[in-house]
């Protein structure tokens, strides 16, 4: 009957009112969510990173997660020393970017930081004048932005490798647990670094090296060492620069594809501190650079880059650095992971031996089926492959002594959980003090 039906209607919409408001009151609050920028200003680029943690829960370990990345158009801030102004202005669209992405309400509250790595330690060296100009351009361009801009500097080497081993940990959650920790291996453009816990290294041998920590109630004696100019862009300018030294017209290089044919001007090869002092006198103002792709000479020419004459310590890696007997775990990002990837040599289950023999292949590749095969790829990374693989393994066995046996040690990662494995991650949690330490053994490293 039309009664039943009214009634009927009514008890459904009563039973739905009263599942609402049930639902609406169990609702949980919205999330709030706090925010950090760090802009990582390496050799070749710039990058933008935000990161995002809830709001009541700063001091829980893996909570701080990377929400966002920009990659800034153009070269590194280094590269306008001679137009500072525009190192300012290349960051504008990343910047932007940050201002849409971070909560109105959260801007004047978030910190945003620019670090820069080896690009900038080296103009720095060469040029300290352009090198304050860049910064103040960069720091002008910042404090356009409504967040709380803590200020731009350079980051030591030892800062950067430490800060790479605190992101990488820190996301792979061993540092509140307790585990063994990863060593970190990062390459970027001009710089290398190598950081990791041995159980014979407590700081005192070589106290440059040595950074202790207290996170979580963990003491850490990190070993971390930072080479300048082996990077792989400045260690391709120091393989060139070896092969160039009599200052011929052309030359023959086993570390570039057979077929490969370019004409480069002596005076950009050798515009860099790593090289300068190698530059031949009275050579031509250009050298025609030709490929004949051959691993093993490749290796030799990049060996030559290493000393391992000196080492007044019971141990070196090279160059007469002290290096602890390597220990466990590794991840290799950066310009590792990209090269690695890129020559499908990401997987380390790959023994070593066949990682070699499949470079060796890549390497004798001609440089027109190189170019056919990879047609998105842009052709200034394509050509450098095959020496970028070979410094690779030469820099891990030759120059750091991973074998056969612990070379499968070592994971090639780009991101662990979402974030980007790197140093700014590190850098933002020590700065907001956000790893807890009773007792810390040293202050957190200051800013500026
Ligand atoms: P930096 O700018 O100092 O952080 O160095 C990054 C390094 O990674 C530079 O040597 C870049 O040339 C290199 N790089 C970035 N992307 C790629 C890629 N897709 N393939 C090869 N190398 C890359």
């Amino acid at each position: 009957t039309p009664v039943t039906i009214i009634f009927t209607v009514i008890g459904v919409i009563a039973i739905v009112a009263l599942v609402t408001v049930a639902v609406l009151q169990n609702r949980p609050l919205p999330q709030k969510y706090k925010y950090g920028i760090v802009l990582d200003a390496g050799s070749s680029h710039t990058a933008l990173y935000i990161y995002e943690w809830p709001a009541e829960k700063d001091n829980n370990t893996g909570r701080v997660e990377q929400t966002h990345s920009c990659k800034v158009k153009g070269p590194g801030i280094s590269s306008y020393a001679s137009v500072p102004r525009k190192a300012g202005e290349s960051l504008s669209e990343c910047m932007q970017e940050a201002r849409q992405r971070v909560p109105e309400k959260r801007h004047s509250e978030t910190p945003l930081y620019l670090g820069a790595t080896a690009g900038m330690r080296l103009l720095n060296l060469e040029n300290s004048l352009a090198s304050d100009k860049v910064f103040q351009a960069v720091e002008e361009a910042l404090q356009k932005f409504p967040f709380s801009f803590q200020g731009a500097r350079i980051l030591s080497g030892q800062e950067e490798g430490a800060f790479g081993w605190v992101t990488v940990n820190y996301l792979d959650d061993r540092l509140k647990q307790s585990l063994e920790t990863r060593g970190a291996l990062d390459l970027g453009g001009a710089s290398t670094q190598i950081s990791f816990v041995s159980d014979d290294f407590d700081g005192s041998e070589s106290p440059d090296n040595g950074v202790a920590f207290r996170l979580y109630g963990n003491d850490y004696n990190l070993y971390t060492h930072s080479f300048l100019c082996y990077g792989k862009d400045q260690a391709l300018r120091m393989t060139l620069a070896k092969q160039t030294q009599s200052g011929p017209v052309s030359i023959s290089d086993p570390c570039f594809n057979p077929g490969y044919i370019e004409t480069k001007n002596y005076s950009i090869v050798y515009d860099s501190p790593c090289v300068s002092n190698m530059k031949p006198q009275g050579a031509p103002a250009t050298f025609t650079h030709t490929g004949k792709g051959n691993f093993s000479q490749c290796q030799e020419v990049v060996k030559r880059n290493f000393n391992f004459k000196q080492c007044k310590y019971s141990q070196c890696s090279f160059n007469g650095v002290f290096q602890p007997r390597l220990q466990g775990p590794f991840g290799a990002f950066s310009a590792y992971y990209f090269v690695m990837n890129f020559l499908n040599l990401a997987d380390t289950s790959i023994p070593l031996e066949a990682v070699t023999e499949k470079l060796s292949r890549y390497c004798a590749t001609p440089w027109n089926q190189i170019k056919q095969q990879h047609p998105g790829v842009k052709l200034k990374y394509l050509a450098e492959y095959c020496f970028s693989g070979t410094y690779i393994i030469t820099l891990l066995t030759e120059g750091y002594n991973f074998t056969s046996q612990n070379y499968p040690n070592i994971k090639f990662i780009k991101k662990i959980k979402g974030s980007d494995a790197g140093w700014t991650l590190g850098y933002m949690l020590n700065l907001t003090n956000m790893i807890p330490a009773e007792a810390p053994d040293s202050p957190p490293l200051p800013h500026a």
